[in-house]
């Protein structure tokens, strides 16, 4: 998707415009489930920016990572590797002001997944184990 697409959290102080992918997947790892409150549905971006004043707060969460939300209303926002380029972001698919604009194609840590739900569709499904190791392909070893 070349367009540039908009969003913004729940009280509306944090509003961006990115340039997302295509689609949208799930993580079901138990972090993203405390986080969310949910299951974390998101969108890999490039190029996102946020209103100068948008009051974004991080949270650390692992040596490699962090998730932002507003910390005024608390919505979760985005997800992104500190190491990462500047404005490329996973953000939360709700944020988005056209979230049906986007098919849900993957899952992830499906291993983690609850008994009690699953999504209808089909979904490229892959492991924690898998992902990390797709990680460590991408990045090298360390
Ligand atoms: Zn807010
Ligand atoms: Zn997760």
């Amino acid at each position: 998707m070349s367009e540039r697409l908009t969003g913004k959290c729940l009280c509306g102080a944090c509003a961006f415009t990115a340039e997302p992918g295509d689609a949208a997947g799930v993580c079901h790892c138990g972090m993203c489930r405390k986080w969310t409150g949910g299951i974390n549905m998101a969108v890999q971006c490039k190029n996102v920016t946020w209103n100068d004043d948008a009051p974004l707060k991080a949270y650390r969460s692992s040596d490699w990572a962090e998730r932002v939300f507003c910390g005024t209303c608390g919505s979760n926002l985005f997800w992104r590797a500190v190491d990462a380029p500047e404005g490329e972001q996973i953000l939360a698919l709700m944020a988005f002001d056209e979230p049906e604009r986007f098919p849900v194609t993957s899952e992830i840590f499906i291993d983690e997944k609850l008994s009690t739900y699953a999504l209808a569709g089909d979904t490229k499904k892959m492991t924690g184990a898998e992902v990390i190791a797709m990680f460590a392909a991408e990045v090298g070893e360390g």
